[in-house]
């Protein structure tokens, strides 16, 4: 039940100045948020990758309105590639970004828009060894992220998509997607989305989810499992096993600060293990979806505003 309100929260002005002015909101949001600007994030890069893990940075930020703010977007992830490539960690080290972020909403061109500031960032990681992976937003920009990926991969063809398993077309788009050398992540979804484009009950998203899974595992991509469930892990390393799929030609992915002992635990078994790293000043929506994914998040964040005693 709270889910639906949070995620309708994440998207209200309002409440993002509340909760962002708080003093207690900032050791909460740490827990998800590797630091607001990118110096603290790559001590963060530093110790995940030490410690066997891969990163995919995402410099946070979305629904941009403006076309200047879409050019900083681009900008922040440029100085973002130039960073990882002076820190030599090639493809151990790829970048995430939300084309919302990139002007994709604007209301004149704004699919050409981001896709003119996206292909600079890919062109950029291409330049210096690494891929950059579209997140997926809400359904009404599914049609226009895939074709911003279509667009990209012409010249950049390690260029990663994501889709998310609650969308009732994403097993199509998986079929569509399981191509050679194809990089995709595949999530339950984040979003709050109608009951005509998605399912809404979680065993049907589940379901969904293995579905796609299959149709990821048995095609021939590169399949980035993007969760925390471990019967989604587990079924994922089964049909690994049954396709007899070679270590490093697939790998999991999981939130920064979310399963923390699991996603070491299956870097040291010896699966390729992706975190998902957010850092900047724009933390809200990604927070505020963090918290509707799990209750009990709600309630840590609650207790943090009781006076101590
Ligand atoms: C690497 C990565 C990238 C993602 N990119 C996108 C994207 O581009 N677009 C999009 O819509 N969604 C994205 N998501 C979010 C995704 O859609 C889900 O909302 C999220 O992963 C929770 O689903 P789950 O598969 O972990 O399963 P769930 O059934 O939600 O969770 C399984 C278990 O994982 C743990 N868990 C899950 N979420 C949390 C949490 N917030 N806090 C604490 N514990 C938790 C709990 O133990 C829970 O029981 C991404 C997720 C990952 C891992």
């Amino acid at each position: 039940m709270l889910g639906p309100v949070l995620l309708a929260a994440s998207r209200s002005d309002r409440l993002r100045r509340v909760v962002a002015a708080a003093p207690v909101t900032r050791p909460v949001v740490d827990r998800f948020v590797a630091g607001d600007a990118l110096h603290p994030a790559m001590d963060t890069v530093h110790t995940l990758t030490a410690g066997g893990l891969d990163v995919t940075l995402d410099h946070l930020g979305e629904d941009v309105t403006d076309r200047a703010t879409a050019r900083h977007t681009r900008d922040a992830y440029l100085r973002l590639l130039e960073t990882l490539a002076l820190a030599g960690l090639g493809d151990r080290a790829e970048v995430s970004v939300k084309l919302s972020a990139f002007g994709q909403a604007l209301p004149d061109g704004g699919h050409d828009v981001a896709l003119e500031n996206v292909r600079a960032v890919a062109e950029l990681a291409t330049a210096t060894g690494t891929t950059v992976t579209l997140d997926m937003e809400d359904h009404t920009t599914v049609d226009s992220t895939l074709a911003v990926l279509h667009e990209l991969r012409r010249d950049h063809p390690g260029t990663g998509a994501v889709l998310q398993s609650y969308l009732f077309r994403t097993e199509d788009d998986a079929r569509g997607l399981a191509t050679a050398g194809s990089r995709v992540r595949l999530v339950k979804g984040a979003y709050k989305e109608p009951a005509h484009v998605a399912f809404q009950d979680r065993r049907a998203v589940d379901r969904a989810y293995v579905r796609a899974l299959r149709v990821l595992f048995e095609g021939d991509g590169y399949p980035m499992v993007g969760s925390h469930d471990p019967r989604m892990i587990a079924i994922a390393q089964d049909l690994a096993a049954r396709g007899r799929r070679a270590p490093g030609s697939y790998e999991f992915q999981m939130l920064y600060g979310i399963r923390t002992a699991e996603q070491r635990r299956l870097a040291a078994a010896g699966e390729r293990m992706r975190i998902y790293v957010p850092y900047g000043a724009d933390w809200y929506g990604y927070f505020m979806r963090r918290l509707a994914e799990r209750p009990a998040n709600l309630a840590f964040f609650l207790r943090s505003f009781a006076p101590s005693r």
